[in-house]
């Protein structure tokens, strides 16, 4: 389901502003939607139990724990599931922090390739790839002002358990609410490394999911132009 930011505000657009500083109505977009659902600050406390579950796991997988090799790795393999998973900490509202942007053109713009790693929900595996960011936007100051956000909104939420497809979904939904263009359009190509590494798929296999919002869901030309870009990028 695609969420809809609850309020629109039409007086900002007349501000003409993209500037961080710059406060921000109240009147305008919440993203409560995109709740956080564990506190940075919670991670030290649940890191005894995860290094003795970690523990569990390798004595059933038939491993000597107590071998010099794998003495620190419960906890090693609980810290690095924390800061794989540590997406959950923040929200898109903590780091945009009131940052307006306003845009009313109609140049698509894509912003390319930016690098996503993220956690396969179903086998606990990386899967990793890029994602690129269609939209149709021409203020370049505003453009660059929010570009620079993108990897961070990335890092939200592909720093979580997560499958590709709702993955694409959230960042476009981010990106929408955030901006609030006429359109966004968002792919995703990625390798699953539980395909990879069972045989399931070929090395250099990816697999590919989009989302598109707004004008690139309703408008034909807009669309067209999009499936187009993509098929020859
Ligand atoms: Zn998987």
């Amino acid at each position: 389901q695609l969420l809809k930011p609850s309020v629109v505000n039409t007086q900002s657009k007349m501000n003409g502003h993209c500037n961080e500083s710059v406060e921000r109505p109240s009147s305008v977009v919440v993203y409560s939607k995109h709740e956080t659902s564990r506190k940075e600050a919670e991670d030290k406390t649940h890191l005894p139990a995860l290094e003795a579950a970690y523990t569990n796991i390798l004595r059933e997988l038939g491993e000597d724990t107590a071998r010099q090799g794998l003495l620190k790795t419960p906890k090693r393999a609980a810290k690095a599931m924390q800061f794989l998973t540590k997406g959950y900490h923040e929200t898109v509202e903590d780091i945009l922090n009131n940052a307006i942007f306003d845009e009313d053109h109609e140049e698509m713009v894509i912003v390319k390739d930016i690098d996503m790693f993220s956690l396969c929900e179903h086998h606990l595996v990386p899967f990793f790839g890029k994602v690129s960011v269609y939209l149709p936007l021409s203020n370049l100051s505003c453009l660059f002002s929010f570009i620079s956000y993108l990897p961070r909104i990335v890092e939200i939420f592909s720093r979580r358990l997560q499958v590709q497809e709702r993955l694409t979904k959230q960042i476009a939904t981010a990106v929408f609410e955030a901006l609030q263009p006429k359109g966004v359009a968002v792919v995703i190509e990625a390798a699953h490394m539980c395909m990879v590494m069972r045989g399931v798929q070929k090395m250099n296999s990816r697999t590919v999911t989009s989302t598109m919002m707004g004008t690139y869901l309703e408008d034909h030309r807009t669309r067209e132009e999009f499936l187009q870009l993509i098929q020859h990028n």
